[in-house]
């Protein structure tokens, strides 16, 4: 994959006629939206991107992409990464009137402007593609199920200093009752 930055917008008069091709990555900086949805800022998202104009006269976009960032386990509340990756099959439509006519094979991109921001769409797909509810593989991860909270191997994921687990705070408060 290309080591280039994606450029901040594509031309709409211009990219799908002269078939134009975006490759490279993202920063999450960009993707402010994407990025509170993570547990750390580092991460890399890679993107490839193919304006077309489809038999039908469709302003297609299709690709791909693929991301490794760092949310939380939803089970041990510890940094887990995780790899995202999607195929892309919008097409660009100028509002919303024109999505009850739309192909089911592409889903609709509504952009009037001639500047297509390319973060925001890329932004978009990352979300869809975000899983709901992430946790550790169970060997992985340092809450195992069954096991009291502390008494795991903990090998993997040494306790951090200040980290303070909420369900560990929990249970101590209801023990003291
Ligand atoms: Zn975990």
């Amino acid at each position: 994959m290309s080591a280039c930055p994606v450029p901040v917008y594509v031309d709409t008069r211009k990219v799908f006629t002269q078939r134009g091709k975006v490759a490279g990555f993202v920063s999450l900086e960009r993707l402010g939206r994407f990025r509170e949805c993570l547990a750390s800022e580092t991460g890399t998202v890679q993107v490839e991107l193919q304006f077309d104009t489809s038999d039908t006269g469709l302003r297609i976009i299709w690709g791909h992409l693929q991301a490794q960032v760092t949310v939380l386990c939803q089970r041990c509340l510890e940094p887990l990464v995780i790899a995202l990756q999607d195929d892309i099959k919008l097409a660009l439509l100028k509002d919303e009137a024109e999505v009850a006519s739309l192909d089911e094979a592409y889903d609709p991109w509504i952009c009037a402007d001639t500047k297509l921001l390319l973060a925001d769409l890329i932004e978009e797909q990352l979300m869809l593609c975000l899983p709901i509810v992430s946790v550790h593989e169970p060997a992985e991860c340092s809450r195992q199920s069954g096991y009291v909270a502390g008494a795991g191997t903990g090998a993997e994921s040494p306790a951090k200093n200040g980290t303070v687990n909420p369900f560990a705070v929990l249970k101590s408060l209801k023990e003291s009752d």
